[in-house]
């Protein structure tokens, strides 16, 4: 296998380091030069192999360079490598593939819209097409939910991090709340009551006609919050917002951009909850690691007029071959049972840390994708603390994601294959960092 890319070895960390912009975030966490990936391990230029729970933000589902994969690259013949949205062979393989993903209510009816090639590309074609569809301008998006770097997407997030440093265009945006009880005070420290709260509310702005809120076109939710925290949404609280949706016309818009493509145990997220959606928004795994984003929604809403919603990028064929292929192995391989199977055992281990250290204060997440939140320590905050345990495993060799609330979450991505001995050494360099807190 060719890992080597030909860096100049002085061409290092740090002259990339100086030279690329100071919005890097990933590399300084992480700050050595790699070289190339293979399974779950990312290899340095010193030879050296990480374990990668991180996996490019969950994007690597078979995790790197999977032998189907390879096969499927090399095989490549005659390519017609971007073909704005031209029809294809290969997208239309990839788009029978996807169509064998989907809950029937949404495969037997729907239309599929390839955007531009990123996550936050699909919200603002969500978000356009459900003002579109139904008149309407606003949305209710939820405390604790992240969509996108892109001017729309950052209107519809929460965190106020990201929203500082970017420009939004979007004013009509109601935040509601997200059941939350790890930090919720009273009633909402309950997690049946956060739900019955959170549901309140939603419905007293839409009741209320002094709320000072207008019937929104759209709720956008994750069904489990990735940047978040690994927060799930409580299936009841998910139907709760579809009967609200139904009785308002609203329409029910999933982002299973980080949740999808089997992570948790189901082909998406929302699968969990047994609801129906209106759109869905897909993106990062769906390509097998090359960026492709697509918006799969109810046929009657497919209103657009054509060109309504262009872009260079909506037909990679790479993303379409190899989006396939990775279709194809999850379910040769069950990857989705996989991993949930996994997902039970690295969290019977992930719990009993919770148990153990006072450091860990809550598991939380579905299938595989698990975060665990900390604690403060005496004279450490818990997102220090976290900060901590994500560099100490960084020595060990092992990348994680760390996230949520003031960063205090360490979280998860793995690919779907992770072999086992992997997650135990995951675990027992997880058990070390927090102990040495
Ligand atoms: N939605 C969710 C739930 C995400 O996790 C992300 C990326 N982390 C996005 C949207 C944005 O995707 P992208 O970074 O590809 O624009």
């Amino acid at each position: 296998m060719r890992l080597i890319s030909g860096l100049p070895v002085e061409r290092d960390f740090g002259w990339g380091a100086a030279i690329e912009s100071a919005a890097r975030s990933y590399a300084d966490r992480f700050p050595v030069a790699f070289r190339g990936a293979e399974g779950c391990e990312l290899i340095a230029t010193d030879g050296r192999r990480y374990l990668d729970l991180l996996c490019g933000a969950g994007v690597h589902v078979l995790g790197h360079a999977h032998p189907r994969i390879m096969a499927a690259l090399h095989d490549v013949q005659a390519p017609l490598l971007s073909g704005l949205d031209l029809t294809t062979t290969d997208k239309l393989a990839f788009i029978e593939g996807l169509l064998g993903t989907l809950p029937a209510a949404l495969r037997d009816d729907c239309r599929i819209q390839f955007c531009g090639p990123t996550g936050s590309d699909t919200i603002e074609a969500a978000l356009k097409l459900a003002r579109l569809a139904t008149g309407r301008s606003g949305i209710f998006a939820f405390i604790g939910g992240y969509h996108g770097m892109s001017q729309g997407a950052l209107g519809v997030s929460s965190a106020r991090g990201v929203r500082r440093a970017g420009l939004r265009v979007r004013d009509d945006v109601t935040f509601c709340p997200f059941p939350y009880p790890f930090r919720g005070r009273g009633a909402w420290a309950d997690p049946e009551a956060a739900i019955d709260l959170a549901l309140a509310h939603v419905e007293m702005l839409l009741a209320d006609d002094h709320s000072g809120t207008d019937i929104p076109a759209a709720m956008l939710i994750e069904a489990v919050q990735g940047e978040g925290g690994n927060i799930v949404a409580p299936p009841r609280f998910l139907r709760g917002l579809r009967a609200l949706c139904d009785r308002h016309g609203i329409l029910l818009i999933l982002d299973e951009i980080q949740s999808g493509v089997g992570r948790t145990g189901h082909w998406w997220a929302h699968q969990h909850a047994d609801v129906r959606v209106d759109m869905m928004c897909v993106a990062k795994g769906i390509g097998g690691g090359v960026p492709i984003g697509l918006l799969v929604y109810r046929s009657d809403l497919d209103l657009w007029q054509p060109g309504d919603h262009i872009g260079t990028f909506r037909g990679p064929l790479l993303a379409f071959i190899l989006g396939r292929t990775t279709i194809e192995v999850i379910k040769e391989e069950r990857l989705v049972e996989g991993a949930a199977r996994l997902g039970a055992t690295l969290s019977r281990g992930l719990e009993e840390m919770v148990a153990r250290h006072a450091a860990a204060g809550e598991l939380r997440g579905l299938g595989l994708f698990l975060g665990i939140e900390l604690c403060g320590r005496p004279g450490l905050t818990a997102g220090e603390a976290a900060r901590r345990v994500q560099a100490g495993l960084f020595e060990r060799g092992i990348i994680i994601e760390r996230g949520g609330r003031d960063g205090a979450v360490l979280r998860l991505l793995p690919p779907l294959n992770l072999p086992e001995a992997a997650a135990d050494r995951f675990l027992e360099g997880l058990d070390r960092e927090l102990a040495s807190l």
